[in-house]
């Protein structure tokens, strides 16, 4: 949706722009925390892509199946679409199922959010327990801010004294990627709202008939439980000689630069599912300026001249700890990525994008919730 608004603008009537997506909106996934959480309507947190015809491009509601790179093709289940540059944003796909996480409530799909709504609507007090089985989720900050965001809210509600909330996660400390300063922080609002961290837990998995979350030489009883499920590639990519095998299993494989797959020159995989490979967090920033890379790269082969490529410099996270926004920034270095082809699949060689080690807190602030907030909103309403 970047890519394609940023092609339409710069390119006109130079190229034919199709959207293809299994919806006829794009749902924007942060703000189904404001919908679960009863601060926002489903309604609020979409735009219809028709937006995007008024700009010129066309728009295919199809649900792909399947891409062939070497024939220029792209397989949906109502028939293939050619192309001369592909570019694929699927996102990722949920394992909603592992560790026995069907038992629980989540806001990862606005469906997913209104039942958590309803849930919290009707808890009147008990133990809370968040489970993040796995450190391959979607939006890294997401189990930290839900943690204290359920706290404030059980507060509004005069229910704070009546529940307790829980979070077992697989980091020893909450955060912990994002350096010792987002550390502390998260470690004094988790102090003051009560929450208690549960870090390095190694899981077992839901006990949903004793009502009881397992993790090795411990279990954590729970009257309603917030489920992180893990995720993978999107199945659209299997075998599609697009992906490669990374330490955090299979996902698409592009060049750091501009988002361009090493094998096929006229595919750009900015997506979520391409972040594991650059290794970069699997969150909408990084993909947003891929996206801008990608969409560069493009336009520069389409108009003969040389744009430069929109690189990811840097991160920026904003998260929302229910009475305090704290926004983090993280330098982003490096990118050479070395990919050896085995025959079969792609044999992935070298670090990815350097970000660790280099992020700094820009502001806490009761005030960060509304830059938060204003971020996001005008990001949606910019964005077609
Ligand atoms: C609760 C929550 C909070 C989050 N908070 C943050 C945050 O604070 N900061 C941050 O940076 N990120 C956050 N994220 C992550 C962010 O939303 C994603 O990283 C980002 O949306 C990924 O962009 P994408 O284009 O790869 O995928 P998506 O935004 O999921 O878009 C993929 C699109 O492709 C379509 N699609 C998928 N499969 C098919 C198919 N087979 N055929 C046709 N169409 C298909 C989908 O309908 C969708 O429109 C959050 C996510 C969630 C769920």
């Amino acid at each position: 949706m970047v890519a394609a608004k940023r092609l339409l603008e710069r390119l006109g009537d130079k190229a034919e722009i199709t959207m293809v997506s299994d919806q006829d909106y794009y749902s924007f996934p942060p703000f189904f925390t404001n919908v679960a959480l009863g601060d926002m309507e489903p309604q609020e947190t979409s735009l219809p892509l028709s937006r995007l015809v008024e700009r010129g491009a066309r728009v295919v509601k199809a649900r792909i199946t399947g891409f062939q790179p070497e024939n220029r093709k792209v397989l949906t289940d109502s028939g293939e679409l050619t192309y001369d540059y592909l570019l694929a944003s699927l996102g990722i796909e949920y394992d909603m199922k592992a560790y026995g996480l069907e038992a629980g409530v989540h806001n990862f799909t606005l469906d997913g959010a209104m039942k958590m709504r309803d849930a919290l609507a009707s808890f009147k007090g008990g133990k809370v327990v968040v489970f993040t089985p796995s450190p391959m989720y979607r939006c890294g900050i997401y189990p930290f801010e839900i943690a204290n965001m359920l706290v404030e809210t059980f507060a509004k509600k005069g229910l704070r004294e009546k529940s307790s909330v829980t979070l077992v996660h697989p980091f020893k400390r909450p955060l912990e990627p994002l350096g010792e300063e987002a550390i502390k922080i998260t470690e004094e609002s988790f102090q003051e709202h009560g929450v208690q961290y549960v870090g390095g837990a190694r899981p077992v998995g839901v006990d949903s008939s004793r009502k009881v979350v397992e993790v090795e030489g411990e279990s954590f009883p729970y009257d309603l439980l917030v489920t992180v499920p893990p995720i993978t590639m999107p199945s659209p990519f299997k075998g599609s000689g697009l992906t490669a095998n990374t330490p955090v299993g299979e996902w698409t494989a592009v060049d750091p630069a501009t988002g361009r797959n090493p094998r096929y020159d006229d595919v750009f995989l900015p997506g979520e599912h391409s972040m594991p490979f650059l290794g970069l967090p699997t969150a909408g920033v990084p993909v947003h300026f891929t996206s801008l890379a990608s969409a560069s790269a493009i336009e520069a082969e389409v108009v003969g001249q040389s744009v430069e490529p929109g690189q990811i410099s840097a991160m920026v996270c904003a998260m929302d700890y229910g009475d305090r926004g704290v926004v983090i920034n993280c330098d982003v270095t490096g990118g050479k990525r070395g990919l050896a082809w085995t025959g079969d699949h792609y044999q992935f060689l070298d670090e990815g994008l350097r970000w660790t080690g280099s992020c700094y807190s820009v502001l806490t602030s009761p005030l960060g919730r509304y830059v938060k907030d204003m971020f996001y909103r005008s990001f949606l309403l910019t964005s077609m």
